[in-house]
Formats: structure tokens, C-alpha cells, sequence
């Protein structure tokens, strides 16, 4: 199976092996995008960040593609979904898994069309009963009686608490705070994936124990009243002690990719656009 990797600026063919190996399910795991609700650069900002000429600053909105032999799905669907698709050259997707409703993680939805198309059927769309309720308003022409000929097709599909399967791929979603506002985590064999938090429940915790590899948000240094700082994601990650982790939706106040990923301890890594990793149950 062929898997797209960057490797310094550039996107390359990588040849993986992935699925059952012996009893061990492998799962690729690819980001798309790590950047915050404005990406990085942000608009008509000339900080350090916005300007650096590292490839590892340009950060589109967060979103990661995880790949089986036999599963290709997302999580999150933000305003820059299209290019994520064509930089990544995704040419099949099974499923949307939705954190939550902000825009930064549903505004480009609307381009699922591409695969309605190729597929010839709705694209399936996991998300809990109050997002659904948000889709169908932020995209009432999607969801109206009357279809207008080219519009894209969603099928809609809760998010059980006790797990659920895409195509054999068994998913369980972990609770967490973003603020006030409940988001999902999802964790996927010993792969765990959790954005836009600053609260994790000791029940959710738990659901996370024993996994190797953890994805988890940080916004800057700084506190802020919705995301973990790094130092709390450092602290969260030291609780759940995976063998990897790695920082994501990042903020161009963070600073530069190079400086700051200098200054984190050893097994924890700033994620940026197109890195990539293999969960190898090991
Ligand atoms: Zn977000
Ligand atoms: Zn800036």
C-alpha cells in the first residue's frame, strides 16, 4: 500500500505494509493538518512565526488522516479539508469522525462532494447528537427536501459511547472539555488522538491507559481558557505516559517549530504538516 510522507519540504511515496500483521493491527497515522482555528501563518500577522521561511510554520487547520489496509477516515473536516485532500492525495475516504462543531474542524465539509462522486455514495459522518444538530443547520442544502442536483450527501451516524466500527476498525471515544463545551477524543487500538481540550475527566483517562502513541492539543506557552499550554499537555502526557506523543493545533504564538521543538523532552514531538507515523502495536 502507497503512503504519502513529507520529507523536508516535499511530499513523497512511501510503501507501507499495514493491517493485521501477525495479531497486531497496524494503523498509519498521517497529519494533515496542525495549526489552530486561524492556521499559521495567520492573516496580516508579521510576528517571527507568520514570516519564518520554515516549512514547519505553515500549519493548516488541525486534522489527521489515519490509514489501515482496508480503512481510510478523518478526523475533522476543517476550511482547509480540500487542499488537505489534494496535498495528501487521498484519493478514497470511508469516514468523517467529528471532535466537535467548530468551524475550524467542519467548514469544509462541503467538499466531500469529490468522493460522493467517486464512491457514488454519501460519505458516512460520525459525530454526537449535538454537532449533528449543527450540521444540518450550517448545511440546511445538504439536509433539505429538495435536492439540488451536485449537492454534497452525508450520512449521518452517532458516536456510541461504548465503541463503534468503520469497516472493521474499531473506535472508542474518549470525553473531553474544551472549556464548557463537551468535544470527543477517539482512541483507535494504541493510537489515542484528543484536540481543542483543557479538561480531561479521570473516567476519560482511563480509556486512554496503555496506549503507545498520543496526539494531544497545545495551543502556546501561555495559558489559555480552552486549550492545554504545552506545559499542561507535557503534564497530561506524563500521566498517560505513551511510548510517543505529539503536540498539535498550534498557535503561531507558540513560536517557531525549530526553537520550541528544541526545548521538549524526549518521546514528545510538535507535529507539523504532512508528518507522519506508523502505530506498530509495539
Ligand atoms: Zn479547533
Ligand atoms: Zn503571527
Amino acid at each position: 500500500m502507497a503512503f504519502l510522507k513529507k520529507s523536508n519540504s516535499c511530499w513523497q511515496l512511501l510503501n507501507f505494509n499495514i493491517g493485521l500483521s501477525g495479531n497486531i493491527f497496524i494503523v498509519k497515522i498521517t497529519f494533515l493538518g496542525t495549526g489552530t482555528s486561524q492556521g499559521v501563518p495567520v492573516i496580516a500577522c508579521n510576528c517571527n512565526t507568520c514570516i519564518s521561511g520554515d516549512e514547519h510554520d505553515k500549519r493548516l487547520r488541525t486534522s489527521v488522516l489515519i490509514e489501515t489496509d482496508n480503512v481510510s477516515l478523518v478526523i475533522d473536516a476543517g476550511p482547509d479539508f480540500r487542499q488537505q485532500m489534494l496535498r495528501a492525495n487521498v484519493i478514497r475516504l470511508d469516514a468523517i469522525l467529528l471532535t466537535h462543531e467548530h468551524k475550524d474542524h467542519i467548514g469544509g465539509l462541503d467538499d466531500v462532494r469529490a468522493f460522493n462522486y467517486k464512491s457514488q455514495d454519501a460519505i458516512d459522518i460520525y459525530s454526537e447528537e449535538r454537532v449533528q444538530k449543527v450540521l444540518k443547520k450550517d448545511y440546511s442544502y445538504v439536509f433539505s427536501e429538495y435536492q439540488y442536483p451536485g449537492i454534497p450527501k452525508m450520512r449521518l451516524n452517532p458516536v456510541p459511547e461504548q465503541g463503534f466500527d468503520v469497516k472493521g476498525l474499531n473506535i472508542l471515544p474518549v470525553r473531553v472539555f474544551h472549556y464548557r463545551l463537551p468535544v470527543y477524543g477517539f482512541r483507535i487500538g494504541n493510537f489515542g488522538y484528543i484536540t481543542d481540550a483543557n479538561y480531561i475527566p479521570e473516567e476519560s483517562k482511563e480509556k486512554l491507559y496503555g496506549i503507545k502513541y498520543l496526539v494531544i492539543n497545545a495551543l502556546r506557552k501561555e495559558k489559555h481558557i480552552s486549550h492545554f499550554s504545552l506545559r499542561e499537555a507535557i503534564d497530561f502526557i506524563r500521566e498517560i505516559s505513551p511510548k510517543k506523543a505529539y503536540i498539535t493545533h498550534i498557535s503561531h504564538q507558540m513560536g517557531l517549530h525549530a526553537e520550541v521543538s528544541k526545548e521538549l523532552p524526549a518521546g514528545i514531538t510538535l507535529a507539523y504538516d504532512g508528518f507522519s507515523f506508523v502505530c506498530d502495536g509495539n
